[in-house]
């Protein structure tokens, strides 16, 4: 099996129980978060290295940054990372694309991650608006991880979902 199977199987499949899973999820988003902060407060750099070079870089495990490196793939400068079929040897790249970033955070309605403070020095208020806006209109909704009501917060706020970034979604 493959990394991504591997993350795939263990992030969306069967064999965790719902507590479990609930745990693997709230960890993934302290630590998504965690590396999107890092990410967006040097917006140009480009972070290159293996899938394990990445993970101790942002101090994680290869199997969540095997998630990461899926939910960013989209939003790359000019290419994507070979996701489907690397293995931890594999280099990998980051190298963002801001607008497609930002508009694909949107899509994910990730209210805790388009919303951070660094956004601010990367995109005007006005063009984030305008990406905002143009995602709405595109009716398209992505199919992301499932977050239940009562679930903590991914935005790390202590509230349950459906009382902070949930609300009215
Ligand atoms: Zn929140």
């Amino acid at each position: 099996m493959t990394l991504l199977e591997n993350w795939r199987n263990l992030a969306y499949g069967d064999g965790l129980d719902d507590k479990k899973k609930e745990e693997l999820w709230s960890g993934y988003f302290t630590i998504e978060k965690g590396i999107y902060e890092q990410i967006l407060a040097n917006p140009t750099e480009v972070v290159e290295g293996t899938v394990k070079e990445l993970a101790e870089k942002y101090d994680t495990e290869v199997m969540i940054m095997t998630g990461f490196l899926d939910g960013i793939n989209e939003s790359l400068k000019g290419y994507e990372n070979p996701i489907e079929t690397m293995d931890e040897d594999t280099k990998v790249k980051i190298e963002i694309d801001p607008e497609k970033l930002y508009y694909n955070m949107v899509e994910a309605k990730a209210t805790w991650l388009y919303e951070l403070p660094q956004w601010d020095a990367i995109l005007t208020e006005e063009r984030r608006t305008e990406l905002y806006r143009e995602q709405k209109a595109s009716g398209t909704v992505r199919n992301t991880h499932k977050i239940y009501p009562n679930d903590p917060c991914p935005c790390g706020s202590g509230k349950k979902y459906k009382k902070c970034c949930g609300k009215n979604k």
